[in-house]
């Protein structure tokens, strides 16, 4: 192995790069970046909006130079336009704008997502933006630095929209919700979806659920953001965040198969279906662990998983993806909701025999001062008593991810709820109980009528 190109610099790409370079100094790496920001943590970006993290600088994971140590050649502001997986060619269009051919032995797919696109009327104005990349984070930053709105609509309740509704919160922004579904965050079941809406409406942010957007019309310097049922909002900004989707269009012209969910498909050594193609990150169809089947979950923690085995494969070792459990939490005003594994309505379409107990208990003693309440929700399979999945809500210094990742170090090996209730967990009183929330949670499963 000679040279390896990368293409994408993000999460994916950059981790790609980077293990390649570790196991494999002598290879020569070139990462080609559409942007001029390689390794930029844009899980980071409603904190800068918020005015959190007041630098943009600051969400780098690592600089440029930094990624340049490594022995790793960065192309920023250029674009792939073509794959030829036989010839073992990229074309690449530089700043300049001038059309270049660039030879490797193998490449890494790393193309990430982009926003969904939409349809819907007025989705083009000014003053409508999506979220996804550095220059989009400019875009409102700027928006908001010299238009100063008082009033932006959400739509869309997933965890970026959440993220975003906090974010203008704090800015000081009015914020109007809008959700399609009945509930927001439908990666959580519905009773900890409505401990979040409380939340928000806690901190002025108007929740309108069951209200998809229509359109979006201009009111003289203005929006008028219209949902179903006739209902509308006058605002100054509107943030679309309605998901993403998989950015194959580089692979798929190039005759790289794509899966059920049309994203690239992958075997579990982030092997295309193309020799010497490999593919990472957001672009990609995820291996669920426990569904043994493809998902798609874009996630930063599952790009940089996939990086990793992809550079590391890519320069001749033998990596596998040990896949996904859908792992996530987010945090919204002064709660942490987080889930893992399967909610009950996934897991019985996998053919579990799911059953799901709710618990709310502190999290530490209450004598010590400070506790608060955490709702655990835990789904087993009633037939072999195996841990299916997990969902919590609680104050976000509750250490609400540090729970929700014993359940997903559980379901990672396969274990019972029962088993689950034997670990040998931490225990002091300002931080925990003898048997801590996780434990008290999976009690309950199993004592459950
Ligand atoms: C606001 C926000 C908050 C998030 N928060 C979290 C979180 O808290 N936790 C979490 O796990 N995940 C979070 N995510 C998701 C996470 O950021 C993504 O899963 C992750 O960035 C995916 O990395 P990636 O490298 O696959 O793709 P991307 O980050 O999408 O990067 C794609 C890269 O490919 C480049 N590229 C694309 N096409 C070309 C081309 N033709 N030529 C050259 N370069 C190209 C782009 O310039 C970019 O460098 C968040 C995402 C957003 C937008």
């Amino acid at each position: 192995m000679a040279h390896l190109v990368i293409v994408g610099g993000s999460d994916a790409g950059i981790s790609a790069a980077l293990r390649a370079r570790e196991l494999d100094p002598t290879v020569d790496v070139t990462v080609i970046v559409a942007d001029a920001f390689p390794n930029y943590s844009i899980c980071g970006l409603p904190f800068y909006l918020s005015g959190e993290v007041p630098d943009w600088h600051q969400l780098a994971h690592r600089t440029a130079s930094e990624i340049e140590e490594q022995g790793i050649t960065l192309r920023l502001n250029h674009t792939v336009l073509t794959l030829d997986a036989e010839r073992h060619q990229v074309s690449v269009r530089d700043p300049d704008g001038a059309l270049r051919t660039l030879g490797f032995d193998r490449v890494v797919v790393a193309t990430g997502a982009a926003p969904q696109p939409s349809t819907l009327p007025g989705h083009d104005l000014p003053g409508v933006f999506v979220l996804h990349t550095m220059v989009d984070s400019f875009r409102v930053h700027d928006f908001c630095s010299t238009r100063h709105p008082e009033h932006a609509v959400v739509v869309g309740g997933g965890y970026i929209g959440l993220e975003m509704a906090d974010a203008l919160t704090t800015r000081g922004l009015h914020v109007t919700l809008l959700q399609r579904g009945p509930s927001v965050l439908h990666t959580v079941e519905p009773p900890l979806a409505h401990l979040l809406e409380g939340e928000l409406r806690r901190h002025g942010v108007e929740v309108l659920t069951s209200t998809p957007l229509a359109a979006i019309t201009p009111r003289g310097p203005r929006l008028r953001v219209w949902g179903a049922a006739d209902v509308w909002r006058d605002t100054d900004l509107v943030l679309l965040a309605t998901g993403v989707r998989p950015s194959t269009a580089l692979a798929q012209a190039a005759g790289v198969a794509l899966g059920p969910h049309g994203a690239i498909q992958v075997n579990r050594r982030m092997e295309t279906s193309l020799p010497d193609v490999y593919a990472a990150g957001d672009c990609v169809e995820t291996w669920h662990r426990m569904l043994d089947a493809p998902t798609y979950l874009p996630l930063g923690t599952t790009a940089h998983k996939q990086g990793r085995v992809a550079g590391a494969n890519a320069v001749g070792h033998d990596a596998t993806f040990a896949g996904s459990l859908g792992t996530q939490v987010v945090k919204v005003f002064d709660l942490a909701i987080a889930r893992t594994g399967l909610l009950e309505h996934e897991a019985r379409a996998a053919g579990f025999t799911a059953a799901t107990t709710e618990t709310t208990v502190w999290d530490h003693k209450a004598y010590y001062p400070g506790a608060t309440p955490l709702t655990i929700r835990v789904t087993g399979d009633m037939q072999t008593g195996r841990l299916l999945g997990a969902q919590l809500v609680g104050h976000w210094q509750a250490e609400v991810a540090k729970r929700v990742d014993v359940y997903a170090t559980a379901l990672f090996h396969g274990m019972g709820v029962e088993e689950v209730n034997d670990l040998d967990l931490s225990y002091t009183p300002p931080v925990s109980s003898p048997w801590d929330p996780v434990q008290m949670a999976a009690q309950a499963w199993m004592t459950a009528p």
